[in-house]
């Protein structure tokens, strides 16, 4: 079974974002960039079906500029096979990412496409819908636990009430969520290894699909501060700061 994995270059989880002065977006300037979270789960998930045998082979793809490459590169190194990048230098949301994910689907004709659940920049959790929609294949979001039968794949999913066990035809599209699996850290060698693994160049405007941004981001702003805490002297005290000055009880 070919699996195709979607993967965002975004800041670093672990980097403080700062939000750019004139309101219209976030620094990304010397801002450490890693891979999406999610797609970390997604790929370490393709790996352990290709170490199980279940796959046959792993095509990492990225949508975006050239320094994508390197996310790629990464990828590889957890120990996909090849890669390509779908490059522009234009903004891209959601649906336009879809679309060039589909183009890119249409090409290689994996069996299932393993993405994020969402990118933690945006937050959008958007794109693997999307895709299923486009290409008209089944779908499993959140995915906590994956299992393939013969034409199909039993996909256990997180949702508010707890877990569901969904079992969806193969050609599909799921979406990792956070307890799948522990990514794993890509060894020296597998790093050495994964520089010369293979990675397309497709420019974006050679796969004909219109992908000009729908949504305009009307202002970008730093959450509240948050307040410091107080110490209370007495139980009695506790409930009467929570029922009077929090109005929460
Ligand atoms: P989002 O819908 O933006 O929250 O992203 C959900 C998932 O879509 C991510 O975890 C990736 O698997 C995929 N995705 C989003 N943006 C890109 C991109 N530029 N290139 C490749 N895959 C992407």
């Amino acid at each position: 079974m070919k699996v195709l994995v979607a993967v965002k270059r975004v800041i670093d989880a672990y980097v403080k974002v700062r939000v750019k002065a004139d309101g219209s977006g976030v620094e990304t300037q010397n801002v450490k960039m890693s891979m999406n979270p999610f797609c970390e789960i997604a790929v370490e998930e393709a790996v352990r079906m290709k170490e199980a045998g279940i796959a046959s082979e792993i095509v990492v793809v990225s949508c975006g500029q050239q320094n994508s490459q390197e996310t790629i590169r990464t990828a590889l190194a957890m120990g996909a096979d090849r890669g390509i990048l779908v490059q522009t230098d234009e903004e891209l949301q959601p649906l336009a990412i879809a679309k060039l994910l589909k183009a890119v689907v249409e090409k290689e004709q994996p069996e299932v496409v393993l993405m994020g659940k969402q990118a933690v920049d945006n937050d959008f959790n958007q794109t693997g819908q999307m895709l299923s929609a486009l290409l008209g294949w089944s779908q499993a979001t959140f995915a906590s636990k994956i299992e393939k039968a013969d034409s199909s794949l039993t996909v256990t999913r997180e949702i508010d009430g707890g877990l569901e066990t969904v079992e969806i035809k193969l050609p599909a599209v799921v979406t990792a969520d956070l307890r799948l699996n522990e990514p794993r850290y890509a060894s020296l060698p597998n790093i050495m290894k994964a520089k010369k693994k293979p990675i397309d160049v497709l420019p974006a405007a050679d796969l004909g699909v219109d992908a000009a941004p729908r949504l305009q981001v009307v202002k970008v702003s730093e959450p509240p501060v948050r307040q410091a805490g107080v110490k209370v002297g007495s139980v009695a005290e506790l409930v009467d700061k929570l029922k009077n000055e929090a109005k929460v009880i």
